[in-house]
């Protein structure tokens, strides 16, 4: 089990964000900062995190959305930070699906104690962080699990940090030599077809959209 948890805070009044990141790391927190909702969904996709706590009114994005996105591929708690009281109703309503919101100004402790609480929820136990694929294709990188449908696929390795690769990096082309060095790096043998091959194989079990020729360049996976 793992000792630290791990806390996203997406905030563009930088010294909120410090005021927040200081208090939880105090509390012995690993802390990631995004400022927009871009840099949150790239850390989101490639770390691990436990909470997330996210700013109503963002300068790419808002709160809703954000919340909307983060709670399609994991089931994170999340806390939502408004300067509005008005809007209290629509943040822990159905659809949007926070767990819990801070008013602005807020005090450090009282959002300690409720990010504690959170941590402590028996629903997060597993805090299972997944990637969605599509909409029936998740990816668990703690256990290295592809679901199909929630059902487990058998991936080799390789295969699995290629689909891992392109999961975390959508509507990126890579050339097959991108893909070789990230992938096979050193214990590389055969060519650049060896590449084909596998993402042949991984069409073969998961669907032959999964991952699209880029003509005369190489592959990627489009963003769902
Ligand atoms: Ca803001």
């Amino acid at each position: 089990m793992k000792m630290q948890q791990s806390i996203l805070i997406v905030e563009d009044e930088e010294s909120i964000l410090d005021i927040l990141a200081y208090s939880l790391r105090k509390e012995r927190y690993i802390v990631h900062g995004a400022t927009t909702g871009e840099a949150a969904l790239s850390l989101f996709q490639g770390t691990e995190i436990d909470l997330v706590i996210l700013d109503l009114m963002l300068p790419d994005t808002t709160g809703f959305e954000l919340c909307k996105k983060i709670k399609a591929t994991s089931n994170l708690p999340v806390m939502m930070l408004t300067a509005r009281d008005d809007i209290v109703d629509k943040i822990l309503g159905l659809e949007l699906g926070a767990d819990d919101y801070m008013t602005k100004p807020f005090d450090v402790r009282e959002v300690n104690a409720r990010v504690k609480a959170l941590l402590r929820r028996p629903s997060n136990g597993q805090s299972i962080n997944y990637l969605a694929v599509n909409e029936e294709i998740r990816i668990i990188p703690n256990s290295h699990t592809v679901l199909k449908n929630e059902e487990p696929v058998a991936m080799k390795p390789k295969e699995y940090e290629l689909l891992l690769l392109f999961a975390q990096h959508k509507n990126r082309v890579f050339s097959r030599e991108e893909i070789l060095d990230t992938i096979w790096a050193m214990d590389f043998e055969g060519g650049l077809r060896t590449v084909d091959v596998h993402v042949q194989r991984i069409r073969k079990k998961l669907g032959s959209s999964i991952i699209e020729t880029v003509f005369g360049t190489g592959y990627k996976m489009s963003g769902y």
